[in-house]
């Protein structure tokens, strides 16, 4: 997909000129509000950084985390001094983003033409933008498309579609922003990769994984599989999992991927145990893949290591989504890091990652080395799976017209 006709650097930029952009702002803080991880800022400064100063006015949309209502724990008040901090790096004319505080404030500055840039407070805060009611959603992106001439969207993770990246569009020129050409770009290689390719994926729940699960057993060579998710599908081969975490109600699912692509699936072999579910239960390797009632895997073990790692080491193409135990807990931390390790040290693969306990385990063990990391897990499962990514398709259906 050649996506240089729907690029934002189309736009004509000039004095006059006013740009709505939705960024990707949803970054996780700590009790007293620090951004514990900004590369999600990062990444949507650069957009900020190469219109500003350029353009009359630019807003920014965005969202953090799932608030129902005003609370300050969801405000973008730190937020709007990281992004500021980041677009006035390397810069001589510096530029200050004010936060503004609702939709009607914004609006009044609109309406006197304001010049500069503004980032309006948390969108969720408003309960139309992702209301039920599809005509009151419609409404109040129509709402919003006339904060200015131009949209672009350059939040690529946002892929459910809301007011302010999905009906905004329908209502005003759009074009996409260098994040979210990025990610399509990097992950377009993927469509097309070069073999043998396989995936690995953890994490907790198989339910979430079960569309990705069936499309990459599709496309790819060998896909491996760690984290709790592993445990349904154990299960589903009628090994005993003791009290490990399952979905019961996936178990038939399972059942039907193992039946149909049984020569695929890599699955662990051996464990770490643990008595109970908490992090200071005593814990021990065991080297079968039986686990007795009382004990609950954790990680993956050694042998499991040893056999993921001559899958990583044979690809040419490697996806990485998910951890592969309780990689929060110094001990259960090892079989998502030596899978890491092992994808970095294969340096001739072309190399993935998304999702954000596999990009936080990337930080907290300082493992460098992958081609792309992508800014949204959820959203580059939906990609990769192939299924309508409508915040994409209404800016390309727009300039297709
Ligand atoms: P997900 O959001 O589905 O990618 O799941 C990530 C979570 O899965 C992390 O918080 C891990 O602690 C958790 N996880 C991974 N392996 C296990 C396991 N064996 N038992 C329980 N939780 C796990």
């Amino acid at each position: 997909m050649e996506l240089n006709n729907y690029s934002y650097t189309n736009i004509n930029l000039t004095k006059e000129l006013n740009i709505v952009v939705r960024s990707c702002l949803n970054v996780t803080q700590d009790s007293d509000g620090n951004v514990l991880d900004n590369s999600r800022i990062i990444e949507s400064s650069k957009l900020i950084k190469e219109l500003g100063g350029r353009v009359n006015r630019v807003v920014i949309l965005a969202h953090l985390g799932r608030p129902s209502e005003y609370s300050k724990e969801f405000s973008f008040v730190n937020v709007v001094k990281e992004l500021e901090g980041e677009v006035n790096k390397g810069v001589n004319d510096k530029f200050s983003i004010t936060l503004v505080n609702t939709l009607e404030e914004l609006e009044n500055l609109v309406n006197q033409n304001a010049r500069g840039i503004y980032l309006l407070e948390n969108i969720r805060f408003n309960n139309d933008e992702e209301s039920s009611d599809l005509n009151i959603r419609s409404e109040f992106g129509k709402r919003l498309s006339k904060l200015g001439d131009i949209f672009i969207n350059d939040s690529f993770a946002d892929y459910r579609e809301s007011a302010s990246n999905y009906d905004i569009a329908k209502n005003m020129q759009s074009y996409l922003g260098p994040v979210f050409i990025n990610e399509i770009n990097n992950l377009n290689k993927l469509k097309n990769p070069s073999t043998p390719y396989i995936a690995i994926l953890g994490g907790a729940k198989l339910s979430e994984k079960i569309d990705i699960l069936n499309s990459l057993l599709d496309t790819c060579d060998k896909v491996l599989i760690g984290g709790a998710m592993s445990y349904t599908i154990l299960k589903a081969k009628g090994i005993n999992v003791g009290n490990s975490l399952i979905e019961e109600d996936k178990i038939d699912v399972a059942v039907e991927i193992l039946n149909k692509y049984s020569d695929k699936l890599v699955l662990p072999l051996d464990h770490l145990v643990s008595n109970e579910f908490n992090e200071e239960s005593p814990y021990q390797y065991i080297n079968e893949v039986n686990i007795s009632e009382n004990r609950v895997a954790i990680d993956i073990g050694w042998e499991t290591i040893k056999l993921f790692r001559d899958e990583i080491l044979k690809a040419n193409t490697i996806l990485w989504n998910g951890p592969m135990g309780v990689f929060e807990w110094e001990h259960s931390s090892v079989g998502t890091v030596e899978i890491a390790k092992a994808i970095v040290n294969n340096v001739n693969a072309y190399k993935v990652v998304g999702g954000g306990d596999s990009i936080t385990a990337l930080n907290k063990f300082n493992i460098l080395g992958f081609d792309h990391i992508s800014t949204g897990g959820g959203a580059m499962i939906k990609y990769l799976s192939g299924d309508e990514f409508k915040t994409l398709e209404v800016i390309l259906n727009q300039h297709n017209k």
